[in-house]
């Protein structure tokens, strides 16, 4: 995607393993229960575990691509906070399907009105 200089390997967090450049992949990433392939993502993938994280810049444009301007987003923190639970609450609802998120590289982004639907749904 990205013509700007960048590093060609990273150390992988989850292994500490090595994590080497690969240009140009398809990468896919799941919005609101659909799947979208994106082409021209730059990875970095550990020889070790197979983790995979996108480039810095890639992430950026990615999220650009895949979130309208217009919506406001929370980063994982900040819906936790204005759920007012913990961050690892958070994580269990994303992986239950409770809540909607959208993941590109390692950070997860949520729409504000998906967390007010999903308090909506939810209120007894
Ligand atoms: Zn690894």
């Amino acid at each position: 995607m990205g013509k700007e200089t960048m590093r060609k390997q990273e150390v992988c967090h989850n292994c500490h393993g090595v994590m080497m450049l690969h240009p140009n992949e398809k990468k896919k990433f799941t919005v609101n229960g659909k799947e979208i392939e994106v082409s021209g993502v730059d990875i970095f993938r550990c020889e070790t575990c197979g983790e995979e994280m996108i480039s810095a810049a890639d992430t950026k444009k990615i999220m650009e691509i895949l979130i309208p301007k217009s919506e406001t987003m929370l980063n994982l923190e900040e819906a936790a906070n204005y759920l007012r639970v913990s961050n690892q609450t958070v994580y269990n609802m994303i992986k239950s399907k409770r809540i909607k998120a959208v993941k590109a590289g390692r950070e997860w982004r949520f729409r504000k009105a998906d967390i007010e639907n999903y308090l909506n749904a939810n209120t007894n």
